[in-house]
């Protein structure tokens, strides 16, 4: 009952120590005004509301992946049609977040189509983690399921993020991933939080879940030991060839709303707008904005998927008078 109470302020003592399912939904089925009130509110008590953080992802290793990802066409259990890479060099990876700096972002993502990454892989994610630090960004990875050891020698590189979704709800899951479990990823991002990185871990709304499992899977993010400091949140971009094709969209209104119920489960996180940004209008953006969204990925491309681009992102942001973060 806590966090319904609570002042329009943000106060983070109000936030209750265990979130909930039946306070979450509560929360959810709350006039679309009311919600979006309260999640502004907190959002303008926790943020600067008219800055955003913008990182940049790029695809260190592409496609060949043994995991069955329902949604993704770096699964080697679909013929997407995406055709595998190696592993990229560090140099070519540093040369690239050098021009992702000086188009404004402040944080480099790279990811890597893999179950775990192997040991004879390590030295060049080290390589890269360094190179992208010494260009004064921050550094984020994802690279599937990572060991303690492996964790710790990634944050004594200096990795600042770790990205690993939980994608659905706990329920919901094993319509989607067949390879590892929930449990799998809970156990990642421990040892990621053990070896001091940051956690970055969201999940993907229209893989067929229902809104409760939307709601769950914020509860479970956000009754981690510490919810995570960013949280993706993707509209499913359906991809020829995965098993959800097909997969129908999801109403607007919805994915608002899970914004929205995102930034009051989670004050101080950045929530990012990740992959589906090129499916939602301008309009659907500014409210997901104001609902508390602060992040996003800038480029062409996101992973295999298309990205809304550079141009069309500097002239929203214009049009809403949102400026990126300097630092995040
Ligand atoms: S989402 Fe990641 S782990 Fe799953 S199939 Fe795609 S690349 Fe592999």
């Amino acid at each position: 009952m806590l966090q319904r109470d609570a002042a329009p302020d943000g106060e983070q003592s109000r936030t209750p120590e265990r979130w909930t399912l039946p306070v979450a939904r509560e929360l959810y089925a709350l006039p679309f005004n009311d919600l979006l009130f309260k999640a502004h509110s907190v959002h303008r008590a926790n943020f600067d509301p008219n800055r955003i953080q913008v990182s940049k992802l790029l695809n260190i290793k592409t496609g060949g992946c043994p995991e069955d990802c329902g949604y993704c066409s770096q699964s080697a259990h679909y013929a997407s049609g995406l055709a595998a890479s190696r592993l990229m060099q560090p140099e070519q990876v540093i040369a690239e977040a050098r021009k992702a700096k000086e188009g404004g972002a402040t944080r480099y993502c790279m990811g890597a189509a893999w179950r775990n990454p192997k040991s004879r892989d390590e030295a060049a994610i080290v390589a890269m983690v360094k190179g992208v630090k010494a260009l004064d960004m921050e550094t984020c990875m994802t690279l599937g399921m990572l060991s303690a050891e492996q964790a710790r020698t990634f944050a004594d590189a200096g990795l600042d993020y770790y990205n690993h979704n939980i994608d659905t709800s706990e329920r919901f899951y094993p319509e989607i991933v067949t390879t590892r479990t929930f449990a799998d990823r809970l156990e990642t991002l421990a040892r990621v939080r053990e070896a001091g990185i940051k956690v970055c871990s969201g999940g993907i709304l229209g893989l067929g879940e229902a809104v409760e499992d939307r709601i769950d899977m914020l509860v479970t993010l956000a009754n981690l030991p510490t919810p995570p400091d960013s949280v993706p949140l993707n509209m499913l971009i359906p991809m020829p060839g995965t098993r959800l094709a097909e997969a129908a969209p999801i109403d607007p209104l919805a994915f608002v709303r899970i914004v929205a119920l995102a930034r009051l489960m989670m004050p101080q996180s950045h929530v990012r707008l990740a992959a589906g940004r090129t499916a939602m209008s301008d309009e659907m953006q500014a409210l997901c904005f104001f609902a508390g969204a602060n992040s996003i990925f800038v480029g062409d491309t996101l992973l295999t998927a298309a990205n809304p681009g550079d141009d069309h992102d500097n002239s929203l942001l214009n049009r809403l008078g949102i400026t990126p973060e300097t630092t995040a």
